[in-house]
């Protein structure tokens, strides 16, 4: 994209770079590298997103009341695509981009002031349980049950692919606080601390093979779980409103700054990797492909810049998230795809010791190789989590194009 950036553009874009190269270390750049998830040891998440707190730039989307950083569209613009090009760590989204914003819209004063803060300054780390088992697509159908008692609820169920519960401090979820009526007018949104008795968090192992403690993915059980109903955010049995609003946030992620960088390790891949005697990146139909994944990276990053001048607007991200979500997804799989292409016979291999965080085995082949084929298996998730592709298919359908 060819943007003409004022003086001032270039000077924070300066800032920008001179922050990374200050503070995302060789250490987790070369952790990241190595990681299949995205993820890589907690304490590392903290310390980066630690570092951008103290510079005010931990949260660009959140409003300069509660902390962010009052920036245009083109500085946020420019934070995002630095970040990318670099291969930073990417801020854990469950708390400054889902739960926040769903607090800062539908939370109290008292609310506001307790999750906040340690949400911006990454005192606490969130987790998500909205699927159930038998309730993923069919969210409304979910049956964790939070019965009052007193000033409390009593919990009962259990939530599914809960992303990192192992780590967390706190879930957000989606519980039955009535039976009656249509289904989604019986479901509640709490707050629950994950050191409460009667929560066990058990790891479920996916075809990457990333094993507890780092595990991926679990099951979250709550067998008589007490939690002061003070931390229902909305009114109760209104939960399905802010479940939507939330995931309105989870599906508009920004996508372009991840798949532009996946384009040009390709890129940086297929110039030392060798075809028909010469190099891969010269044979003409690999280079087809290559520009087929530019191309459209670049229209994912217009829709992106759309939907954040909206934002900028004070507009909802609403449906097209929809459309972000399917688009962004389906390429971070063909990216993958084509990386495994690239890397040929050398992605073959899967050595999980290889990738075990401060593991010292040589890999077999060249550095980008180890972690290509556990890479692409991974990836598999991005056309499900967050509601899948199919469904986000209709919600297009219907909501945007009126069918
Ligand atoms: C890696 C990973 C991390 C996740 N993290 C979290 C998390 O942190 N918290 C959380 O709450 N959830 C999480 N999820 C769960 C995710 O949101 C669900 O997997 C997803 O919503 C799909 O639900 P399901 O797995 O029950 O599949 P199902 O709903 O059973 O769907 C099975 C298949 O049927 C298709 N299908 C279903 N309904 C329709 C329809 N109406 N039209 C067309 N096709 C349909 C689906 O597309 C899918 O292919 C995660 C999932 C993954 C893979």
């Amino acid at each position: 994209m060819d943007i003409d950036y004022t003086a001032e553009e270039i000077a924070f874009r300066d800032e920008v770079r001179a922050f990374i190269a200050e503070n995302h270390t060789a250490e987790v750049k070369a952790k990241s590298a190595k990681s299949m998830t995205g993820y890589i040891d907690k304490e590392d998440h903290i310390a980066w997103q630690k570092a951008l707190y103290k510079k005010g730039w931990i949260a660009p989307n959140w409003p300069v009341e509660h902390g962010g950083p009052g920036w245009s569209a083109t500085q946020k613009y420019i934070y995002e695509t630095e970040m990318m090009r670099a291969g930073t760590l990417r801020p854990v989204a469950f708390g400054l981009k889902m739960v926040a914003p769903v607090i800062m819209e539908f939370g109290t004063e008292e609310q506001k002031a307790k999750y906040l803060p340690d949400i911006l300054a990454t005192n606490v780390w969130w987790c998500q349980g909205y699927s159930e088992p038998g309730s993923g697509s069919d969210l409304a159908s979910l049956q964790t049950r939070a019965i009052p008692d007193g000033d409390d609820y009593i919990v009962n169920g259990s939530k599914i692919w809960t992303t990192m519960a192992q780590r967390a401090d706190l879930i957000f979820c989606l519980v039955r606080t009535s039976t009656e009526g249509k289904r989604q007018e019986g479901i509640s949104f709490l707050l629950i601390d994950m050191k409460t008795p009667g929560i066990k968090v058990e790891p479920i192992v996916l075809m990457d093979q990333t094993e507890a403690p780092n595990q991926e993915v679990n099951q979250v059980f709550f067998q008589d779980v007490r939690v002061p109903q003070a931390n229902r955010i909305g009114k109760e049995n209104d939960g399905w409103t802010v479940a939507k609003y939330l995931l309105e946030f989870e599906r508009g992620n920004a996508y372009a700054g991840g798949l532009q960088g996946g384009v040009a390790k390709i890129r940086d891949i297929a110039k030392q990797e060798r075809a028909d005697g010469g190099r891969l990146i010269d044979d003409p139909a690999f280079a087809a492909k290559l520009a087929q994944l530019e191309v459209t990276t670049e229209a994912v990053q217009f829709t992106e810049l759309r939907t954040l001048s909206a934002l900028g607007a004070g507009q909802r991200v609403g449906a097209s998230s929809s459309i972000l979500k399917c688009q962004g997804s389906s390429m971070v799989q063909e990216i993958g795809e084509l990386t495994v292409e690239a890397t040929a016979y050398y992605a073959s291999p899967f050595d999980r010791g290889v990738l075990d965080p401060g593991a010292n085995v040589e890999p077999i082949g060249p550095a980008y190789a180890p972690a290509a084929a556990g890479r692409y298996f991974n990836q598999r998730k991005a056309t499900i989590y967050g509601g899948s592709n199919e469904v986000q298919h209709e919600i297009v359908a219907k909501r945007i194009l009126g069918m």
